[in-house]
């Protein structure tokens, strides 16, 4: 422990990010760094609990699923050891580059401290160890010593397809992944926008692992253009990590009739595919700019939405939810040390509220209707409040007669999550799926139910976190390797 009074001493506080009126007007990451003094203020604070729920990674209570030792290197920050800090935090994890700039920081909502005080600074310092890393050209390739020969294909190149494939590359195995999309990352690369998580520093991890020995096939989807049999056939063992893709649709009058409407990914992803391509100026994206753009949905793929349509130049933006306001504090029912479930300003809010002058999230609010212009493009959207009822057990939205309201609307963006994975590589492979038809692979082992083929991420455990994913392709490899070495 640092320095046991540093919690009693110290506030906590975060590098200022820039401000809304200056980062709307690019694609550049928002937060920015501490000096190091500031920071080693910050490590002081850890408490070095005999019991640290950060670390501790349970589905249901919360903390770290990386089994990050958090203590450990806040302690070595303290005293300014920015190098072992790095060797600790990459024992457990294979891309901090990655969860310090877009985790939500389950281990800062199970932080003791957070009991009484504000959480230590848990992802500020661990973005902190690794963008000094790099910086400083010490987080170098790391040759596998030895080969195995065997072969593995990994299908999906997201973060749990490439922390499976970290480890089986430096397990000794000849390790493929495969992608659909003509660039790697999964939703790292085309689903988080650039401001959140620069697209060079996803690049710049992959070219690692590329010199590292790890192939990487592009623009190749496993059992459409590579027949999974012959991936069944060509690799000692295959992992899936294809995610949970199938988006969520909106039911309400009009839909299937109504031109405009677009799945938020597909927005998100024609984004940075046009940015990094051309700077936008192939205009091979859905553009929001002059219009009154209506999200469905309040989580974090809405607020993506909003930042995005913000930069484009948009007239308006809303995002409609159905759900209640989350409340200021914790509730009795959401006790320390789950995962606080309390209102968040994001960065798109900021943005919005910053240049309309009100917050564009719309609660317990749900769609009627969207209504076509003469050419069959939406011209408006029609909305009701509602109450959530009790009915024998389960709750439901009844609608508030009296509370309609029409909203121009030029471009709709549906970001109500995922109901589960493709089907297509499941069918043919003809994987048992669970009863949320996510691949049936149980956790802790990961095997399908079809020898020698293994499922992690969202693939397996539904829409989720890359913290998670990052957790099960790791564990997932380890259950692979075995599998090899018993072949
Ligand atoms: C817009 C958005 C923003 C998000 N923001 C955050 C955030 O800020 N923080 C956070 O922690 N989580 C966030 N998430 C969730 C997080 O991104 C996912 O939980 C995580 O990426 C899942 O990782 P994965 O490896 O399982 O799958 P994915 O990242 O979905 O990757 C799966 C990959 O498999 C490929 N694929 C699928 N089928 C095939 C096939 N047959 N052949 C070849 N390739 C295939 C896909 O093209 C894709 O690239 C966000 C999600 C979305 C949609
Ligand atoms: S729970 Fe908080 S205070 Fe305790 S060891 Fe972890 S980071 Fe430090």
């Amino acid at each position: 422990m640092g320095k046991p009074t540093g919690f009693l001493e110290y506030d906590r506080k975060l590098p200022q990010d820039r401000s809304p009126e200056e980062r709307m007007k690019d694609w550049g990451e928002f937060h920015t760094h501490f000096d190091i003094e500031e920071l080693k203020t910050q490590g002081a604070r850890c408490m070095n609990c005999g019991v640290p729920f950060c670390h501790t990674g349970s589905p249901i209570e919360g903390g770290c699923p990386l089994g990050n030792l958090i203590p450990e290197w806040n302690d070595l920050v303290y005293h300014g050891k920015i190098e072992e800090a790095y060797k600790r935090l990459s024992m457990t994890s294979n891309f901090p580059e990655f969860t310090g700039r877009v985790c939500p920081a389950l281990c800062e909502g199970s932080c003791t401290l957070g009991m009484h005080e504000p959480a230590v600074t848990v992802k500020n310092i661990e973005v902190h160890i690794i963008d000094t890393m790099f910086a400083e050209g010490k987080v170098q390739p790391r040759i596998p010593r030895k080969s195995t020969e065997k072969r593995v294909a990994v299908v999906g190149s997201g973060p749990s397809g490439l922390a499976c494939a970290d480890i089986l590359n430096q397990l000794g195995h000849k390790v493929t992944v495969f992608e659909r999309s003509d660039r790697i990352g999964g939703l790292l690369m085309y689903g988080i926008p650039n401001m959140k998580l620069d697209k060079k520093i996803v690049q710049r991890r992959v070219d690692l692992l590329e010199k590292e020995g790890i192939t990487f096939v592009t623009n190749t989807e496993i059992g459409k253009n590579y027949s999974s049999a012959s991936v069944i056939k060509e690799f000692d063992a295959v992992v899936l990590c294809c995610g949970a893709t199938k988006p969520r649709d909106l039911v309400c009058e009009g839909r299937n009739d109504v031109k405009g409407i677009y799945f938020a990914v597909d927005f998100l992803k024609a984004n940075t595919k046009s940015l990094l391509d051309s700077n936008l100026e192939d205009r091979q994206y859905i553009s929001a700019e002059g219009k009154d753009v209506i999200i469905i949905g309040g989580g974090d793929t809405g607020t993506d939405c909003v930042g995005t349509a913000i930069r484009h130049g948009c007239k308006s933006v809303h995002q409609i939810e159905i759900m209640p306001e989350a409340p200021e504090c914790r509730t009795a029912a959401n006790h320390w040390p789950q995962w606080p479930r309390i209102r968040k300003t994001d960065y798109g809010q900021e943005e919005a509220i910053k240049l309309y002058g009100r917050d564009p999230r719309e609660y317990l609010t749900t769609v009627t209707k969207v209504v076509p212009d003469e050419k069959g493009n939406i011209k408006e959207v029609h909305t009701v409040q509602v109450e959530w009822e009790n009915n024998n057990g389960r709750m439901t939205p009844k609608p508030i007669e009296g509370t309609e309201k029409i909203w121009p609307c030029q471009l709709m963006l549906l970001a109500m999550g995922f109901t589960g994975p493709e089907d297509t590589l499941i069918k043919q492979l003809s994987l048992e799926t669970d009863a949320r038809s996510n691949v049936k692979a149980e956790y802790g082992k990961y095997a399908t139910s079809l020898k020698g083929v293994f499922a992690a991420g969202d693939m397996r455990r539904g829409q989720s976190l890359v913290v998670w994913a990052i957790h099960e392709g790791r564990e997932a490899a380890k259950a692979c390797n075995e599998y090899l070495n018993q072949k």
